[in-house]
């Protein structure tokens, strides 16, 4: 039952036929890396299928406006938002389990959003499993994960699988173009790696332009051999150890980028140059594994300049 889709143009002239065909499946599996719009593009799928309007969704419906006020009696999500823990306990699958055989409120069906089926427990695993090899009349399940291989594979069977690619070097352009954004959008673009989700994070939220702006003061403070810039950059931020961890992985994903662009660009980089570098990926992996063990920020800010800068 897969459907490989890869832009998300794509998938949403999949939901059109879906719509316009009235061919409501009891199970889709929204799967593909962090950040590149599964979920919303599930809760556009609900929507649109809740929606009473012509052109669906409509935005202005009795259904549609409770949807986006979050008040819509047919519609649950379950699951952590940032996927940081397991998706959702057995006691929810349970509830879930009591609530789906109910009548849907307002309409036809009745919709679950289940985040990151991929990090469940067993025990709540097979609870999904059993509603979803005999699910009630007019129930839709919506599941998403970032690891397909790591949910269970007699869910992802029974689902209809819908694959989120990474959106394409042009649709990023396009869509930071349509944040009406000053500032480089090369860098960013470069960083989001395709993740619409990490683009809007970087461009568009201000812990998102802070960690950013502070990641690209350390490369240069690094490029320019500024070891005091250095220190003083992340010195500043040091009372804040979450923040310190999130700056030091952009930093990481901002060399990785440039050693990649090196290796691409001179195929005769020499091998002293890209050791070197490696060394320095490597300095700042410890920093960020010391960091979460002891959390010490000023002693692993300064140990991370020595071997930096040796
Ligand atoms: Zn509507």
């Amino acid at each position: 039952m897969e459907v490989k889709i890869a832009a998300q143009q794509k998938i949403l002239d999949y939901f059109n036929k879906i719509l316009a065909n009235n061919v409501v499946f009891h199970a889709y599996f929204f799967y593909g890396n962090e950040g590149v719009g599964k979920k919303t593009l599930a809760r556009f799928l609900a929507k649109s299928i809740l929606c009473i309007g012509v052109n669906k969704p409509c935005g202005v419906c009795n259904s549609c406006r409770k949807f986006s006020n979050s008040t819509h009696p047919d519609y649950v999500e379950l699951g952590d938002e940032l996927g940081v823990k397991q998706s959702f306990s057995i006691k929810e699958a349970r509830g879930m389990l009591e609530q789906a055989f109910f009548m849907a409120n307002d309409g036809e069906y009745k919709i679950f959003l289940l985040k990151d089926v991929d990090t469940l427990l067993p025990s709540a695993a097979n609870s999904l499993l059993k509603l979803i090899e005999s699910p009630p009349d007019n129930v839709v399940f919506l599941l998403t994960a970032n690891n397909k291989h790591k949910a269970l594979p007699t869910i992802v069977s029974r689902c209809i699988q819908i694959f989120v690619g990474q959106a394409s070097r042009l649709e990023c352009e396009v869509y930071f173009k349509s944040l009406s954004l000053n500032g480089s959008s090369k860098d960013i673009i470069n960083l989001s790696q395709g993740s619409i989700g990490k683009l809007i994070f970087y461009a568009n939220t201000e812990e998102g332009k802070l960690i950013f702006n502070i990641s690209e003061k350390l490369k240069l403070a690094y490029i320019n051999n500024n070891e005091f810039l250095f220190l003083y950059t992340l010195q500043r931020v040091e009372k804040d150890v979450v923040l310190v961890l999130k700056i030091l992985d952009c930093l990481l994903a901002q060399f990785l980028l440039l050693l990649e662009c090196n290796i691409n660009k001179h195929n005769s980089l020499k091998d002293t140059n890209i050791s070197k570098f490696c060394s320095v990926l490597n300095n700042i992996l410890n920093a960020i594994k010391a960091l979460k063990s002891m959390g010490n920020v000023a002693i692993c800010i300064s140990k991370l300049c020595c071997d930096i800068f040796g």
